[in-house]
């Protein structure tokens, strides 16, 4: 059976000309092995996988070759080439300055410098991860490498260059291997694949190249790695299955889902990806980096930057001409701010989709961006007093809105225009407490503090007669009393079924007080303001029944001083679950489920 051997090391370049992505540098080497003027040392730099060692071989194999061809390369047919090629040139050494890094390491290193070259012009001395020599081994080594005897070439390899003194820094002539471009790699493993006789996509290769990261023998041991696993026909699809790479089609989707501001096809896209098994951080920096790809993608200029195939730029383009620099901008800030704070939240799933939900929201036009509503107290309008125009009650249902805006929103994620909700005047309150279900859909305020459900008959108008048909009712809201108030409060909530257990242990929490001759009742809590903003006319209707007042109304003043849940920061969302444990009732809120 033939041995297999890794890519890596069976397609690892052997002339100048096979070496990926370095171009300018190896014809530089080349030029001046041609001319003769070499260096005594050189420094190769670059990150891991781009080619350093490879290069610094075949420069030892080519100065030594005694055949070169025309265009500079070694003749790999010569006595010294067969040494090199067999490994058994004695005019190479390669010393690991990662595990050879002492000054007992380096006189040994000192002591063979000394030594001539055998049926050779020259010794090459590799010193790989030089960086790692301890500051008294440089110390030892620096003496030769600034006098070398004639025949010896220091080549010193790094990957950190700025940990590499300047006393070596200035006796060596210094060498800069570029990151391997995606574009390269994939050809190269084309011809990898050609060469072991695989057929694969695209952008399959593209997808091996990318996850190498600009280092080439890394993307020669993924390709090793799809390649096993794909019995001689690399796909896309088997490689995005086999790396356990999440498909970028996923954030053209998830992205769509942000400019048709559909937060629910958001979210299912993110528990899709989380379903397969993807991490909630790795997703929220993957799509940062595939926003960050289309404001690359939106201008023509920064477009050509993208590392990518023609077919996929263009997709990106296409995507990221629908959409602002500003999205964008601000998209990617909030992909960055939840990176930032995924390490130390509590609650990662709900901290990316809230990301979600930020982003998503963005392309609204937002009433936190009008100036208005924020920090201060909202003025409120007397309702109009339609409903005094019909003294006696009428057939219709006494569920007058006193509101003048838009059509209900058809979720509560949809954008609704900033509002002061008011419980309607009703004609009849007893008709009005006996059918809750009339209760109109709820408007949120944007103020820090809220009023809600001042109505009527305190605008200075005459009070008007109490409908005949309530004659009982005969109390005006100057007759009422503290304690009875209170009373009616306390008796109301009371008789409230159990189904609206919830909205019943919220109202005793509460007392109503008089301020300024308006009735009021405070709450500190936006979720349960929400919700007695959306009980409004049913506890309103409750109370005058048992005042027997049907002009008592009530003002509800949120004391928050922040903004409703819906415009939270993540933070303030995570603040609010830590201190009130009700998840399920912010869930509820955003019309979302826990999974
Ligand atoms: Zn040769």
């Amino acid at each position: 059976m033939e041995q297999y051997i890794v890519s890596a090391r069976k397609y690892r370049p052997a002339t100048f000309s096979s070496v990926v992505g370095q171009d300018a540098l190896t014809s530089t080497l080349k030029n001046a092995i041609a001319t003769g003027r070499l260096a005594h040392a050189y420094l190769f730099c670059g990150s891991r996988g781009v080619g350093k060692t490879s290069c610094a071989r075949i420069f030892a194999k080519t100065i030594n070759c005694t055949n070169r061809t025309p265009d500079g390369e070694a003749c790999n047919e010569c006595d010294s080439c067969r040494a090199f090629n067999s490994g058994a040139s004695m005019n190479i050494v390669e010393l690991d300055a990662a595990s050879n890094n002492g000054v007992d390491d380096m006189r040994q290193l000192i002591d063979q410098v000394q030594v001539p070259p055998t049926q050779a012009k020259y010794r090459v001395f590799i010193i790989d991860e030089v960086h790692m020599l301890s500051a008294a081994a440089f110390n030892a080594f620096l003496k030769t490498l600034e006098e070398p005897p004639r025949f010896v070439v220091f080549i010193l390899a790094t990957t950190e260059k700025h940990k590499i003194i300047p006393t070596i820094l200035s006796r060596c002539q210094i060498y800069d291997f570029n990151r391997i471009t995606v574009s390269d790699m994939v050809s190269h493993l084309g011809r990898v694949a050609a060469a072991e006789g695989i057929t694969a996509e695209p952008a399959a290769l593209n997808v091996i190249a990318r996850q190498a990261d600009g280092a080439m023998r890394d993307a020669l041991s993924i390709f090793d790695q799809v390649a096993a696993s794909s019995r001689g026909n690399i796909t896309y699809q088997s490689t995005i299955e086999n790396l356990n790479v999440l498909d970028s089609a996923y954030y053209v989707r998830l992205v769509d889902a942000f400019t048709a501001q559909d937060i629910p096809a958001a979210l299912t896209v993110f528990h899709e990806i989380r379903r397969k098994g993807f991490d909630s951080h790795f997703f929220i920096n993957g799509l940062g980096a595939h926003l960050r790809d289309l404001m690359m993608a939106s201008n023509p200029a920064t477009l050509q930057l993208l590392d990518l195939p023609d077919d996929v730029r263009q997709t990106l383009a296409q995507q990221a001409s629908k959409l602002k620099p500003e999205f964008l901008y601000d998209a990617m800030g909030i992909c960055n701010e939840t990176d930032l704070n995924y390490r130390t939240s509590s609650n990662k799933q709900l901290l990316v989709e809230l990301a979600l939900i930020r982003i998503a929201q963005l392309l609204n036009p937002s009433p936190r961006k009008s100036g208005q509503g924020e920090g201060s107290l909202k003025p409120i309008q007397p309702a109009p007093a339609k409903a005094t125009a019909a003294p006696a009650p009428s057939s219709a249902a006494p569920t007058g809105i006193a509101q003048t805006s838009s059509p209900s929103p058809a979720s509560p994620m949809a954008q609704e225009p900033a509002q002061t909700y008011r419980p309607a005047q009703p004609q009849h309150p007893v008709t009005n407490a006996a059918d809750p279900g009339a209760v109109p859909p709820p408007r949120r305020k944007e103020a820090t503090v809220l009023r809600v459900g001042v109505t009527g008959n305190d605008t200075g108008r005459p009070q008007r007669p109490a409908p005949a048909s309530a004659a009982t009712m005969t109390r005006t809201p100057a007759e009422l009393t503290v304690e009875m108030v209170r009373q009616a409060w306390t008796e109301f909530a009371n008789s409230l079924p159990a189904a609206q257990n919830v909205l019943k242990s919220e109202l005793l929490k509460l007392t109503p007080e008089k301020v300024n001759d308006r009735w009021t009742v405070v709450s500190d809590n936006t979720v349960v303001a929400t919700m007695l903003t959306q009980s409004a006319d049913l506890i309103a209707a409750g109370v005058r029944q048992r005042l027997s007042c049907p002009d008592f109304n009530y003002e509800l003043e949120i004391h928050e001083g922040e903004l409703p849940p819906r415009y939270w920061s993540q933070q303030r969302v995570l603040e609010h679950l830590l201190e009130k444990d009700s998840f399920r009732d912010f869930y509820n809120k955003m019309k979302l489920s826990l999974i």
